[in-house]
């Protein structure tokens, strides 16, 4: 099995009740990469400007992640700013710099073009539009996205949900695409627009599954410390689509597992800014958390 993740590799600036930390490595393809990375070995698609540190790519070599789609344009690689208050489930966007994002023409390299999997991370949902068409023939295709593109793009939103089987969102982003308070109904809602099943995360709460015939709710991992939330959800959708990649297998069971999974590695994410902990996790304590969220919840 393989899976290809196209996302950003970004600079985030991260501002929370006690602390600001500025042009830190953000992006959706930094966390779910190396999320899936304790799962399979993951295949990235991205665009950097000259000033991203080389020694990022080279730590996510090192974490089995191939990055031979990650290409370095002219410029200044994409920047976001985001404020959280004391509710971490809460948080502003102050800034969105597109940089080298806006003239980025992604392209799959051939044999990227022949993965099982593909997760269409947050970005330009005309990008993921232009990939998902580049991908021969894959198994499963999943998507994420942000309220920028519900705002500013709805209409290819829309065409790329119609190309998907696994739609990824937090409950304010499925609300605002449904016009649907109660999240089941939106879940369903979703399912009438193209993907099969619908995974709304639901920060500190958790994350919901809703597919035709099959429901599921994961709690989150209860952390006790919570430095910085970025990048948890695609922390999220990577180890649950890393999971899937070395299950090869799609069944309710395994997306309960894969849930599970992404549960966990979003615990580690939130721990810290940026990839501090989740860069350097051991098998021991993934399975450790595993095995305590199960029991928090097995009755
Ligand atoms: P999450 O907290 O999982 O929703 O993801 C946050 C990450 O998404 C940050 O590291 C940002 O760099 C990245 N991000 C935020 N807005 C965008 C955007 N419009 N396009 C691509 N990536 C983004």
């Amino acid at each position: 099995m393989s899976l290809v993740i196209v996302g950003s590799l970004a600079f985030d600036t991260i501002e929370t009740p006690t602390e600001r930390k500025e042009r830190i490595i953000g992006g959706s393809c930094s966390f779910a990469a190396l999320a899936a990375s304790y799962f399979t070995s993951p295949q990235i698609v991205a665009v950097i400007g000259e000033d991203f540190p080389q020694e990022f790519i080279s730590l996510l070599n090192r974490r089995g992640v191939d990055t031979r789609g990650v290409t370095r344009e002219p410029g200044k690689t994409f920047h976001w700013e985001g404020r959280y208050g004391d509710d971490p489930n809460q948080r502003t966007t102050i800034r969105t710099e597109l940089n080298v994002f806006q003239d980025f023409k992604p392209r799959l390299l051939q044999d990227y073009a022949a993965a099982d999997i593909v997760f269409l991370g947050n970005i330009d949902p005309e990008l993921q539009e232009d990939i998902r068409r580049q991908a021969q023939k894959p198994r499963l295709v999943a998507m994420d996205t942000i309220n920028l593109w519900i705002n500013t793009k709805p209409e290819a939103l829309v065409r790329v949900l119609k190309e998907v089987d696994i739609f990824f969102a937090n409950d304010e982003e499925v609300r605002m695409i449904t016009d649907e308070l109660n999240l089941i109904k939106a879940g369903k809602k979703l399912l009438s627009m193209g993907p099969s099943l619908a995974v709304i995360k639901k920060g500190e709460h958790g994350a919901l599954l809703v597919g035709e015939e099959f429901m599921f709710g994961v709690m989150a991992y209860p952390c006790e410390t919570v430095i910085d939330p970025t990048g948890a959800g695609d922390s999220f959708a990577g180890a649950f689509l890393g999971y899937l990649d070395r299950t090869g297998s799609f069944r309710p069971e395994d997306f309960r597992m894969a849930a599970a999974y992404g549960s966990v590695l979003a615990s580690f994410t939130i721990e810290d800014f940026s990839v501090e902990r989740l860069k350097d996790i051991s098998a021991q304590e993934i399975e450790d958390r595993l095995q305590a969220l199960r029991g928090l919840v097995s009755f």
